[in-house]
């Protein structure tokens, strides 16, 4: 069988066809506009295609309760033109057929928990630190959902008291997007994340942050690995300090197998940058499935 599977971007739309195994088949990227002049591109594609369903991994937040009768919609983003837009809807008409939803953290979850390095765990979790921060939560086996779904990457974080910067989240100033997002960081040092690499200052202060809320994730949720993707984490200095630092952090206090391996641990996606796109064929797949 084909299945389609859209990694919907704020700034580009990944389009994808795949099969049950696993196996992109085929491949095009669309710059996101508005939905008026996107939405249509996306569905020729996948029309053409003639998909038997279609998974969407979505940048939110969206409502992703069934219940609701705004399911399927992207809500409150920051994108306006996209702001209550049936992202859902529109290709379930076009294409008539299944299609499957999920935040585009929770899909790169799915993609690593189906192909990747969370096979056959009950709960991880899976953290990007781009241009946003966002964080993927499985549990359970499931991908966790609850009145809608986690937004891991607005959680407090207490400002350190060497730190100026008064945060870059238009909603919370010092969240943890507000304090250690690639945009933050530049807005904090003057310069692109990418053009930091020679300041262990920076990477320092970074790791710092990461680690305060990898630390809390793991009290809270008792995640078995954690994974970090998006553009920051292409800073290879950074993995082995949070590393070190959530060890410190944590003091002790826990002791498992898991954690006495850190470097098998907090890991790096698996799946060549293609954990998000994977994770959305997954949707289509259990959408065809469940026949939602
Ligand atoms: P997005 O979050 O928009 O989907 P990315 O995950 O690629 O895209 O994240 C983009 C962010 O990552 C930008 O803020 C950029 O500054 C930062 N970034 C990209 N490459 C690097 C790098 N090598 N080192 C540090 N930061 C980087
Ligand atoms: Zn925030």
């Amino acid at each position: 069988m084909r299945f389609g599977a859209l990694e919907a971007g704020g700034t580009k739309m990944v389009c994808a066809i795949g099969n049950e195994e696993g196996k992109i088949l085929d491949r095009v990227t669309i710059l996101t506009e508005t939905p008026e002049t996107t939405m249509p591109k996306l569905l020729a594609y996948f029309q053409e295609k003639e998909v038997e369903a279609l998974g969407i991994g979505c940048f939110g937040p969206i409502d992703l309760d069934p219940s609701s009768e705004t399911y399927g919609y992207i809500t409150t983003t920051p994108k306006l033109a996209w702001k209550n837009y049936d992202i859902c809807g529109y290709f379930r008409e076009g294409l008539g057929v299944p299609v499957g939803f999920d935040t585009d953290v929770n899909g790169s979850m799915l993609g690593e928990s189906t192909w990747g390095c969370a096979k056959g765990l009950d709960t991880a979790i899976y953290i990007t630190i781009g241009t946003g921060i966002g964080v993927g939560v499985l549990a359970g086996g499931k991908l966790l959902h609850g009145m809608q779904h986690p937004e891991g990457g607005h959680i407090l974080l207490p400002r350190r008291a060497d730190d100026t910067y008064e945060g870059k989240c238009p909603y919370h100033g010092t969240c943890m997007e507000g304090l250690a997002s690639g945009p933050a960081i530049e807005a904090r040092w003057g310069k692109k994340a990418a053009e930091l690499s020679d300041c262990p200052e920076v990477w320092e202060l970074e790791a710092h942050y990461l680690a305060y809320a990898i630390t809390n994730y793991i009290l809270i949720l008792s995640p078995q690995k954690i994974i970090l993707g998006g553009g920051v984490m292409h800073q290879e200095q950074l993995m082995p300090l949070v590393r070190g630092k959530v060890k410190e952090m944590l003091g002790g206090y826990i002791q498992t197998k898991e954690l006495s391996d850190m470097d098998s641990y907090i890991v790096l996606p698996s799946l060549n940058d293609d954990q998000g796109i994977l994770g959305a064929l997954k949707l289509g797949i259990d959408a065809k499935m469940a026949d939602i």
